[in-house]
């Protein structure tokens, strides 16, 4: 960190700051500028509370030079993590694009399995379907819990498709990580570490959404204790933040994609359904991501959108889904990836 001093302060302010600086374990070098003078802290301050010096006499501000996140940055590693999903170990962050699609929620059997096979078909590597739903209303469809994952353990076993599904509980740890391949952590859930913990435990591929007004220092934190507790294998995953625009659900900021690859390590998939909430902009999102370089994209399919039980409005057929996948060939080509 460098501490930067006001004008005007003395010798002896200076000589309390790099005290206080030697005191946590860090070495302080002293520069005398013309009009500032600024104290450098030299050593690892990510685990200290650096802000601290902030409140000795004359000191103007504090400003940490290395990101707080450490084993998800990309100074601590600087190779992209590659991710293996499912029963074909699909790749997530390689050179091909991971594409993710299938029912908001599970709602029954027959019609889980023909999407299966219908996102399979057209190239998908991995189903997406929520059995446990963090509905806004309590009176809306909450999901078929363990049944819903069981229909989707039997769409894996017969498309070998890579069980993607929301984790809400730690009480339902244990029996989601027996369905799923890639635990989902959902947008509302960003901030709950005791659950970022009990899922990084499993070992397991874990997807984590970007809470609706997290910061990215916040998302990388939050995947950071899911590394601590155990799993390697973080997916980020954007979804769209709450802005003041009314005509999308969520605002979908791209501008993450460079971000995250500067930042960090992990794979960055995106969520163009929950990131736009209209079906008519999906595919354009879509591509949009691709060529802002996302390695992947999780996308609401639906064989009936208008009799979905959750987010109809934002899910895509597969026929369009089909379609997508044609058009997100050629500019995965033109960004030198392939799906
Ligand atoms: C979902 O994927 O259906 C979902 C609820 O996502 P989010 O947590 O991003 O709202
Ligand atoms: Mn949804």
């Amino acid at each position: 960190m460098i501490v930067v001093m006001k004008s005007g302060s003395q010798q002896t302010h200076v000589d309390h700051v790099a005290e206080l600086i030697e005191q946590l374990g860090l070495k302080a070098h002293v520069i005398v500028g013309t009009d500032r003078t600024v104290v450098a802290a030299i050593g690892d301050e990510r685990d200290m509370e650096i802000g601290a010096v902030e409140s000795a006499p004359m000191v103007d501000r504090v400003v940490p030079i290395l990101a707080p996140y450490k084993v998800a940055s990309r100074e601590v590693k600087p190779d992209p993590t590659v991710v293996h999903i499912g029963p074909n170990n699909a790749e997530v962050g390689g050179e091909k694009l991971a594409m993710i699609a299938g029912p908001c929620s599970v709602e029954d059997e027959t019609k889980l399995i023909e999407i299966a096979h219908a996102v399979k078909e057209a190239g998908a590597v991995g189903l997406r379907g929520g059995a446990f739903k963090p509905r806004t209303n309590p009176y809306s469809f909450q999901g078929l819990g363990e049944t819903g994952l069981k229909y989707l353990a039997k769409a894996r076993e017969q498309t070998g498709l890579a069980v993607v599904t929301e984790l809400m509980s730690i009480e339902h740890v244990d029996m989601v990580a027996e369905y799923a391949d890639v635990l989902q952590i959902g947008t509302r859930n960003m901030h709950n570490f005791n659950l970022l913990m009990a899922a990084g435990k499993t070992g397991k591929p874990v997807m984590l959404k970007r809470g609706w007004s997290a910061t990215l220092e916040e998302f990388l934190l939050a995947a950071e204790y899911i590394i601590k507790a155990g799993s390697t294998d973080v997916i980020l995953c954007e979804r769209g933040i709450r802005t003041h625009e009314s005509y999308v659900r969520n605002t979908l900021p791209l501008a993450i994609v460079p971000a995250v690859k500067r930042e960090s390590h992990l794979p960055i998939v995106i969520d163009p359904s929950q990131g736009t909430g209209h079906a008519y902009m999906v595919p354009s999102m879509s591509l949009a991501s691709i060529a802002a370089g996302a390695d992947g994209l999780i996308i609401e399919v639906h064989a009936d959108p208008e009799h979905a039980l959750t987010d109809g409005a934002q899910s895509i057929t597969p026929e369009t889904f089909a379609k997508l996948m044609a058009d997100a060939g050629r500019v995965a080509t033109a960004m030198d990836r392939s799906i």
